[in-house]
């Protein structure tokens, strides 16, 4: 075949539209689109939220549909972590709700609490509490615990103002403020072991 210079372009060029527009038009492309699932937030309705678990305050979105929460992924317009969530942020969504291993399906976590859990002083079992009950009880057994513990002196004379009876053990779950007000009211009671767990 005699090919000059201009000829080799022009068929070149043709074959490589040719070629391109089968990329874009052909049936494998086609194929290719009809196999893209549909996205799970379509039709969301978003609401911003702030992660459960730790005082650093990462912002989140939560996608709903139907009352259902769909998708809860970070949030890039936050300041604090501008999309981005720790693995434990980023397993939030399964408080709620978890794929069933073998089905696939969406379902609500079978694990998740959502009343009071109570097991009494060398009992084995857990019952099941109203929040009312629990607060009532919280707030009687930590007056009676500080009252029969409470030292105004010690030993020596020395004034102390204390109650080592009660330990106060902080939650990652609580922010800054949080966290002020809680060793606040301990220190109030004279609780003089305060601890905290911080994060992950
Ligand atoms: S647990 Fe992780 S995602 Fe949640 S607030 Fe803390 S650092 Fe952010």
């Amino acid at each position: 075949m005699n090919l000059s210079r201009r000829s080799f372009f022009k068929l070149t060029g043709a074959t490589f539209a040719a070629g391109a527009l089968a990329e874009v038009f052909g049936p494998a492309n086609a194929l290719a689109a009809d196999a893209v699932p549909e996205l799970r937030i379509k039709g969301a309705t978003e609401s911003p939220t702030i992660c459960c678990y730790c005082a650093v305050g990462c912002g989140g979105i939560c996608s709903v549909i139907d009352g259902e929460l769909v998708n809860l992924e970070g949030d890039p317009d936050h300041p604090i972590n501008r999309g981005a969530l720790c693995s434990k942020g980023s397993a939030q969504f399964n408080i709620r709700n978890v794929y069933n291993p073998e089905t696939g399906a969406l379902e609500p976590n079978p694990y998740r609490l959502t009343k009071v859990q109570y097991r009494a002083p060398g009992s084995s079992e857990w019952e099941t509490k109203d929040w009312e009950w629990a607060i009532e009880e919280i707030a009687k057994r930590v007056k009676e615990t500080r009252d029969a513990n409470y030292e105004a002196t010690d030993a020596n004379g020395a004034t102390v103002n204390r109650c080592e009876a009660i330990g106060n053990l902080g939650g990652a779950g609580l922010d800054g403020e949080e966290c002020y007000a809680v060793q606040k009211f301990a220190r109030a009671l004279g609780v003089t072991f305060i601890e905290h767990q911080a994060r992950i």
